[in-house]
Formats: C-alpha cells, structure tokens, sequence
C-alpha cells in the first residue's frame, strides 16, 4: 500500500470516527454513530495490516486469532449489567499497552536519530515515552480499581488515607524528578531506572486515586479513566508515530474529558478537585444505614390501580431495573397505560445504573417512545404536578438527603424531586442502601409506598392488573 493511500484511509477513519461521536450523542442517531464507528476502525485495521510497517505476518495473526477468541467469548458471555465494568477492564488494557509499547519504544535498539536536530528530536521521544507511560500506568491501576468496585469485588467505601492529598502531590514532584534524569541519561542502561520507578508509582497513584473515591462519586472517574485511555492511546501514536492512532486517542481523551465535565456538573463536584483524586469524601466515613421509622408496603395489585387511576405518571428507573432486566415489561406497561388515557413519561438522572446513559440504552433496547424519556433538568419540576411516581430500583439518584444532610457522601447531588410527587411507590428488594451506601429517607415519607420484591416479578404482577 503506498503512502498516499495509508494517508487518504486515516483521514477517511477519523472522519468516520468524528461522525460516530456526533452520531452517539443523540439516542436517534445512536445506531448510525456505532456503524460509522465499526466502518472506520475497519478501514484502520485494513491500512495498519497491510501498511509497510507490518513486517511479520504470521504473528499478527495469531495475535489477531487470540485477541478474536477472546474477545468474541467475553463478549458472548457477559451480562448487560456487566457492561460497566467490562468497559472499565477495557480501559485498562489501553493504559497497559501504553506502558508496554512505551517500554518498547525506549529499548529498541533500531531507534537512532540523526542529523542536525538529532538531540531535539530524541528528547522530545523520550518525553513522549514517559507521558505515555506514566498516564497509561494510571490508566491501568486506576481502571483496575474501577473494575472491582463496579463488579463489587472491592468495597465502594472510599479509601481515605491521612494526609493523601499531601501523599499524591509528593507523588507527583518525584515522577516530575525522575523525569528529568530520565530524560538526561546518557544511555539507555540509566535512563531505565527512572522510568522503571516512576512507573511503579504511576501504578500507585492509579491504585490510590480510585480507591480514594466513594462510591456515589464513581461515575466521574469511569468517564475521567475513559479520558485517560485516550491520552495513553494518543501518547501511544506519537510514540509510534502513527497520526491515526494520535487522533483517535485525542478524540477519545477530548470527549471523555467533556463527558467528566457533564458528569461533574451532574452531581456537583469540582473538576480539579476529581483530577487530584479523593474527592467527595470529605465528611469522613459514609454514613450508616438504619432504619428511620417505618415504611408502608404495597402490593403491585395496589400499584396498578394507583397507576390506572393517575392522569399523570412519571417512572423513574435505576440501577435495580438494569439487574431485574425489567425494562421491557415496563415498556408493555407503559403502552397499556398511555392507551388508556394516562400520560407517563420517563425522568432519566445522569448517572442513574453504573455508567453514562445506562438508563437510556436499557429504555431504548426496549422500545419506549424517545419523546417521554426526559432529562432530570427537564422534567424536575413537574413532580409537584406527578399524580404516581414509580421508583423502579433506583435510590441514591432520588435520595434527599442529598439536600438535606451536608455530612452526606452524596450531599450536593442534585436528584430527582420524587417526593414532592402526590404518591410514590419505590420498587426494591429489600431495605439495603444504594451504591453510596447511605439510607433513603424517602422510603420513610408518609406519601410513599415500598413494593418489595424483584422489580421483574413486580413489574410482571403489575402488567397482569393494569
Ligand atoms: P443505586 O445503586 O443507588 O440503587 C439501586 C437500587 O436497586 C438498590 O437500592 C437495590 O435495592 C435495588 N435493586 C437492585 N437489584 C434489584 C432488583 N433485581 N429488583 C429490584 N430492585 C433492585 O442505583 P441508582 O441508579 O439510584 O444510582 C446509581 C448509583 O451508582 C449512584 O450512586 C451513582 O453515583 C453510582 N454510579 C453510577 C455510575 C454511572 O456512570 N451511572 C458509575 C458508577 C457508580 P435492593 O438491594 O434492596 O433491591
């Protein structure tokens, strides 16, 4: 493939890749995004494989086989609710590629720069080499981390290690230190040492930034990490030299950046403050569950003939909708409901379930109308007017006390007003508490009811009376 070719295919993939991001942030154009997505990195695989630099084909391919395999069987396997985590373990591999292939880089003994500009040109690669690794080993740990809190195989409790801030800006000054005698070494041999070391830290601070984290300020990080992936990967294409790989990861890194931003302002958290890790957690501890009276159960009989005879319904789906799988039941609700006069539509907050828009692709895989989905700025105010809400296992995003307790973990979230609605039924299995860890005083408002059970087997009991 000459040149001029290579050339014309990146530019043809990073066009389809801008046209996938425009077309992914809208729920009607979602599909088309994701098609013009998988066109353009098919374009890039084909010019990469049969582009000049691939010299040994029979390892590509047994490369791409393993990797096919692999990927084909997680993707068989895993469960939509594992869909958070699973893109969280993707993040990683980014971070660790950039480490491996920086590493690579800087041992490659085919690596010589001459002329004029020789020394400029191989200090400006080594300062590629260790921002790419030093923000892929972030990636890395970090996104670990993130893996096993989403899957719950690590607390969602914030880790809160006296003095951290202090801890990470010293952190921080050694990796810059070690960067200058990285590099400043005279050969290979003693530049190693201090990427080696600093290397070793990255991997720390990644570790101890998302360990730092509580559990309602997640969503943050997963889009910040998802920002990150990207830089490594554009670190990864300078490294490389490979302009496509450089405007990929820039496109990735840039809207993971703007999506930190939108979730930032979400749940009212300082950006900076995010990026230094250990944010959110200044009250100290999470608080404790406890009951706080005593709540009024509900049968989903009762629940149908509150809905039947509401003129205005709001249903509010989180995190529990997404484990019950109950999303198209409730579309068959929703339908049966509407055809009878009733007007229902749908409040989504931003991080409602465990990633961004998880709320958003459950609803539209089960078909509900786009026009009633609304965004919690967008339909907050309409409670007061809501004859029935219905809480299908949500609860941190419809908590209070996130407007009434300054000493909770999620105090100055903005959530959904459900309770200013006339009547509220909250659809969970049990009294536990939700991802932050705090308890919801709504459950114990004298206008709410608790529908307790598998919010599937509910929503089917439901159906069955509506
Ligand atoms: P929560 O995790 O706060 O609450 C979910 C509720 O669903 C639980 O209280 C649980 O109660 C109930 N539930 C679970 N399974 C079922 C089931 N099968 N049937 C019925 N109910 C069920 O979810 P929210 O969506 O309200 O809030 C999201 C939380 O996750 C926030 O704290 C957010 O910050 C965090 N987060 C969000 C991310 C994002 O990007 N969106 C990423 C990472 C974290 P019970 O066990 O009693 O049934």
């Amino acid at each position: 493939m000459t040149e001029g070719i290579l050339t014309t295919a990146y530019i043809a993939a990073s066009i389809l890749f801008i046209l996938a991001l425009g077309g992914l942030s809208h729920q009607e154009t979602a599909r088309r995004g994701n098609i013009y997505g998988i066109i353009g990195m098919a374009i890039a695989l084909i010019a990469v494989i049969a582009s000049e630099f691939v010299t040994n084909y029979a390892i590509l391919a047994v490369c791409i086989a393993i990797a096919a395999v692999i990927g084909i069987y997680v993707a068989r396997r895993v469960q939509m609710t594992q869909m958070p985590e699973l893109v969280a373990i993707l993040h990683s591999f980014v971070g660790l590629a950039a480490v491996l292939i920086g590493f690579a880089s800087y041992l490659d003994p085919t690596t010589h720069f001459e002329g004029p500009d020789a020394e400029v040109a191989k200090t400006i690669h080594e300062v590629e080499i260790y921002l790419g690794v030093l923000i892929g080993a972030v990636t890395f740990t970090g996104s670990v981390i993130a893996f096993g809190k989403l899957s719950a195989r690590i607390s969602s409790k914030p880790l809160a290690l006296p003095a951290r801030h202090w801890l990470n800006l010293g952190l921080g000054l050694v990796c810059l230190g070690l960067g200058v005698g990285f590099v400043g070494a005279e050969d290979t041999g003693s530049g190693l040492i201090p990427l080696l070391v600093m290397t070793i830290i990255a991997f720390a601070f990644g570790i101890h930034m998302v360990m730092a984290i509580g559990g309602a300020d997640m969503p943050v990080v997963i889009s910040m990490l998802n920002s990150y992936s990207g830089w490594a990967a554009a670190a990864t294409g300078f490294m490389l030299s490979n302009d496509l790989l450089i405007v990929t990861g820039a496109l990735v890194g840039s809207s993971g950046a703007i999506l930190s931003y939108i979730m930032c302002r979400a749940m009212n958290r300082k950006f900076l403050a995010v990026i230094a890790g250990g944010f959110g957690t200044a009250g100290g501890a999470v608080a404790a569950g406890g009951d706080q009276g005593e709540v009024i159960a509900v049968s989903a009989a009762e629940t149908a003939a509150l809905l039947k005879d509401a003129k205005r319904v709001i249903i509010v789906p989180g995190y529990g909708m997404a484990v019950a799988q109950a999303q198209h039941v409730i579309n068959d609700i929703t339908r049966k409901l509407r055809d009878q006069g009733v007007e229902i539509r749908f409040a989504i907050h931003p991080v409602a379930g465990r990633m961004p828009g998880h709320m958003n692709v459950l609803l539209a895989e089960a078909k509900v109308p786009y026009d009633i989905v609304m965004e919690m700025d967008e339909i907050n105010e309409d409670f007061p007017d809501t004859d029935a809400v219905l809480v299908i296992g949500a609860n941190d995003i419809v908590n209070p006390s996130a407007q009434t307790d300054p000493s909770s973990p999620i105090a100055g979230m903005p959530v959904l007003e459900v309770w200013k609605a006339k009547t509220v039924v909250v659809m969970k299995r049990s009294m536990a508490t939700g991802y932050a860890g705090v308890q919801n005083p709504l459950f114990f408002e004298d206008n709410t009811r608790m529908l307790f059970g598998d919010a599937k087997a509910s929503v089917d009991a439901i159906l069955a009376s509506v």
